[in-house]
């Protein structure tokens, strides 16, 4: 086996490992994500419920308030009867009917905060159906990540090793320059001329590089890129 087509064959394993590493940075953040969105959902959820209590609270505060009021004004009316001036009983009558006005006033945000209950109760359902909606879903695809981050670190470590085997017997000069240009380039260090033209950037390339490629023990360079030649049939 030529010192090419060892490295050709390493090179395969290389971009194999590029592939699991990359995997191996990006599942995690995906993973993140997806724990992000059902905690976003939850927590709307929550905020739509505390709405709800807050408005229940709302409601059950200005009830107290009514019968405190109307505890008032019968005392009031007990204190009429009992009055002997005008002047006393007007007062009293001005008393009930300021109680009476604050009254109806409590009663009408009563009113209103029933019916804002309703929506209120309606922001939870939707919430709540589409954190049911999403959440099966997400939590299976978490399920299907941290399998897939497990298998790509295994499979990580193995592609490693092989990598070592294969590098043995090349030619140190050669694989040294193969993982210089890999590492810069960061995809291709390794790349055919076909019909006259790098397979890495796709310039033509001068005549004698072409005939020089064709050697599968020398180190030829793409004079526009840099990358490793060889000659592909
Ligand atoms: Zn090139």
């Amino acid at each position: 086996m030529t010192n090419i087509d060892k490295l050709l064959r390493l090179q395969d394993t290389d971009k194999n490992l590029l592939r699991l590493k990359r995997d191996a940075r990006t599942l995690p953040r995906k993973r993140e994500g997806l724990v992000s969105r059902i905690e976003q959902l939850e927590a709307a959820l929550k905020e739509a419920r505390d709405g709800l209590l807050h408005q229940q609270s709302a409601i059950k505060e200005l009830e107290l308030d009514v019968e405190a009021t109307k505890d008032r004004v019968n005392r009031y009316k007990r204190q009429q009867m009992e009055v002997k001036d005008n002047e006393s009983y007007r007062a009293l009558e001005t008393e009930i009917r300021e109680a009476m006005r604050s009254i109806r006033i409590a009663e009408d945000s009563e009113l209103e905060l029933m019916q804002q209950l309703e929506d209120a109760q309606k922001t939870i359902d939707v919430h709540a159906a589409k954190l049911k909606e999403e959440e099966d879903g997400i939590q299976s695809d978490i399920v299907d990540i941290d399998r897939r981050i497990k298998e790509v670190e295994g499979q990580i470590s193995g592609v490693e090793s092989d990598r070592t085997e294969l590098t043995d017997g090349i030619d140190d000069a050669m694989l040294k320059c193969y993982e210089a240009i890999l590492k810069n380039k960061g995809d291709t260090a390794l790349v055919p001329t076909n019909a006259g033209t790098c397979g890495g950037c796709y310039m033509k390339i001068p005549t004698q590089l072409v005939h020089d490629s064709k050697n599968p023990e020398k180190m030829t360079l793409c004079s526009y890129c840099g990358r490793l030649l060889y000659f592909d049939l």
